[in-house]
C-alpha cells in the first residue's frame, strides 16, 4: 500500500502528540481520526482530537496516570493529558450487527477496518503522527477538496445501519458547505422515514449540535429540503414549507451566537404560526412545549424556551413611555428581557433592517437603564409584603395578592412611590374606599 507522508502541517495540540508518543513507545499504533483530521485538512483549528489505537482499554489505562472510563465496553478511554484536557482514545472497532439505531461492535486489528465503519469519506481519514502516515482509503481528501459529502461504501446500506447519519450528513453538508454527492443524496432522502426509529435523545443531541455551531441556518434549510423534519418536527416542516416569513426566522438563527444554542432554538421555533392569537397579542406556547417534550428536553429548558417564545410578542415600541417599559419588564421578567431583545435584534440583522436595529438599540438602552437603575419590576421588589397587609387588617386570602398587584401597578407607574409609608397609606386608602370589594369573586 502507498505510504503517504509529509502532513506535519496538521498542527495537533502538543499534549495530544504526547499521548500518541506514549502509546507508540509501548508498541501500539496511535492514529488521529475523525472530525479533527477533517477540520485540520480544511485549515480549521479545533481542540478535541480523537485517537484510535490497537491497544485495548486496560492497556490504555495502564499507560497513563489519569484516565476516565468513558465507555470501556465501546473501547473508549478518556486520557487526561499534560495540558489538563481529556482526549478520547478508542480501540479499533468494527460493526458486528446494526439495526438502524445502534451497533454491536467488536474490537478490530487494523485502522482500515476502523475507518470502514465510519459514516462519510471526509470522516474516514486517519493520520499517524509517529510515522507521519496518512490513511485515506475512501478518498476523503479528494472529497474535501471537491467540496463533496459522500457516504463510505454503499450509501443506502450506511444510512440503514444508523439512521442518525441522515441528520449528521445534513449537518456536515450545511456546516462545511459541501455538496451532497448524488447517490448519497438519493439514499439519504430515501432513508428519511427511518428517522422515526431513532431515540428522542439522539435526535435532540444532533439538533443541538447543528444549532450550536457555524452554518446552523443552512443546516435547518437542508433539513427542510430533505424532508428530515417530517417525523420529529412536523410543525416546523409545515411552517418552513408554507410560511414565507419562516425563512427570516431561520436566517435570524445565525445572528445569535452559537454558544446560545437554546436561544437559537427559540429563534427557529418563532417560525411557527402563532395560532389564533390576534395581531399584537401574546400567543399560547403550548405547541412549543409539545415539540420540546417530544424531543425529551429537560423541564428547565422547556420552561425557558416556552417563556421566551411567549414573551417575544407583544413587544415594545420606541414611543412607549417609561412606565410602559417597566410594565413590559414586569411581564417578561428581568431574567428574560435581554434575551427577548436578542431575538428581535437577530431578526432585524437578518433582514438588514438598519432602521429597526437603531430603534431597537434606542429602546434597549432605556430598558437597560431601568434594569440597572433597580426599577421595581417584580412583586418582590415592592417595599411592602403580604405580612404588612395582614397587619393592616386585610383578611388572609386572595385579596392580599390583589392588593399587592394593585400597589405594584402604581409603583411601575411611579417608582418613587415605592416606600413603605407611601404604600401602606395607599393600601389603607384602597381598603377604606372598598376598592377591592367583590374583586375576589371575579
Ligand atoms: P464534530 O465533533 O465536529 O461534530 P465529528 O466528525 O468529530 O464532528 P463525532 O460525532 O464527534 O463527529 O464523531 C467522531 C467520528 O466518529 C466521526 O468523524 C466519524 O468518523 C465517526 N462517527 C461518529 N458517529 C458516527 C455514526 N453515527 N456513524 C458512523 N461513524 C460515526
Ligand atoms: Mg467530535
Amino acid at each position: 500500500m502507498r505510504r503517504e507522508t509529509g502532513h506535519g502541517d496538521l498542527h495537533p495540540p502538543e499534549a495530544f502528540l504526547g499521548v500518541c508518543a506514549r502509546l507508540e513507545e509501548a508498541g501500539f499504533q496511535a492514529w488521529a481520526v475523525g472530525g479533527a483530521i477533517r477540520d485540520a485538512l480544511m485549515g480549521r483549528d479545533r481542540a478535541d482530537w480523537d485517537l484510535a489505537t490497537d491497544a485495548r482499554p486496560p492497556q490504555v489505562r495502564g499507560l497513563f496516570p489519569r484516565t476516565v472510563p468513558l465507555g470501556v465496553e465501546h473501547g473508549t478511554v478518556g486520557v487526561i493529558a499534560v495540558d489538563g484536557r481529556m482526549y478520547e482514545v478508542t480501540t479499533f472497532r468494527r460493526d458486528v450487527e446494526t439495526d438502524g439505531r445502534h451497533a454491536v461492535v467488536a474490537f478490530a486489528d487494523s485502522v482500515d477496518e476502523d475507518l470502514a465503519r465510519r459514516d462519510f469519506t471526509i470522516n474516514a481519514i486517519a493520520w499517524r503522527p509517529g510515522t507521519d502516515e496518512l490513511r485515506d482509503p475512501f478518498g476523503g481528501r479528494d472529497a474535501l477538496r471537491a467540496g463533496r459529502l459522500q457516504a463510505v461504501g454503499e450509501a443506502g446500506d450506511r444510512f440503514a445501519e444508523d439512521y442518525l447519519r441522515v441528520l449528521r450528513g445534513l449537518r456536515f453538508a450545511g456546516r462545511l458547505a459541501l455538496e451532497i454527492e448524488p447517490a448519497t443524496r438519493a439514499a439519504l432522502e430515501e432513508a428519511v422515514p427511518g428517522l422515526d426509529r431513532l431515540s428522542a435523545e439522539r435526535v435532540r443531541e444532533e439538533i443541538a449540535k447543528s444549532l450550536g455551531g457555524p452554518g446552523a441556518g443552512d443546516i435547518l434549510r437542508l433539513y427542510a429540503e430533505a424532508g428530515a423534519l417530517r417525523h420529529w418536527l412536523p410543525e416546523l416542516d409545515d411552517a418552513m414549507r408554507e410560511d414565507p416569513r419562516a425563512a427570516e426566522s431561520v436566517a435570524a438563527v445565525d445572528e445569535i451566537p452559537p454558544h446560545r444554542g437554546l436561544l437559537r432554538l427559540v429563534r427557529w421555533l418563532l417560525a411557527l404560526p402563532r395560532g389564533s392569537a390576534p395581531e399584537g397579542e401574546a400567543a399560547d406556547g403550548a405547541p412549543v412545549e409539545a415539540i420540546l417534550r417530544r424531543l425529551k428536553f429537560a423541564n428547565a429548558e422547556i420552561r425557558t424556551v416556552r417563556r421566551l417564545w411567549e414573551a417575544y410578542l407583544p413587544f415594545l415600541h420606541p414611543a412607549d413611555s417609561d412606565a410602559r417599559l417597566r410594565e413590559w419588564l414586569s411581564e417578561v421578567g428581568r431574567e428574560h428581557a435581554r434575551d427577548v431583545f436578542r431575538l428581535h435584534f437577530a431578526l432585524a440583522r437578518a433582514r438588514a433592517a438598519r432602521e429597526s436595529e437603531r430603534a431597537l438599540l434606542h429602546t434597549w438602552r432605556r430598558v437597560h437603564a431601568e434594569l440597572v437603575g433597580g426599577a421595581p419590576v417584580s412583586l418582590s421588589d415592592l417595599a411592602v409584603n403580604g405580612g404588612d397587609l395582614l397587619e393592616l387588617g386585610l383578611p388572609a386570602g386572595p385579596l392580599v395578592g390583589l392588593m399587592l398587584e394593585e400597589l405594584h401597578a402604581r409603583v411601575l407607574e411611579d417608582p418613587s412611590s415605592n416606600d413603605r409609608e407611601t404604600l401602606l397609606a395607599e393600601a389603607r386608602e384602597l381598603i377604606e374606599i372598598g376598592a377591592l370589594d367583590g374583586l375576589e369573586e371575579e
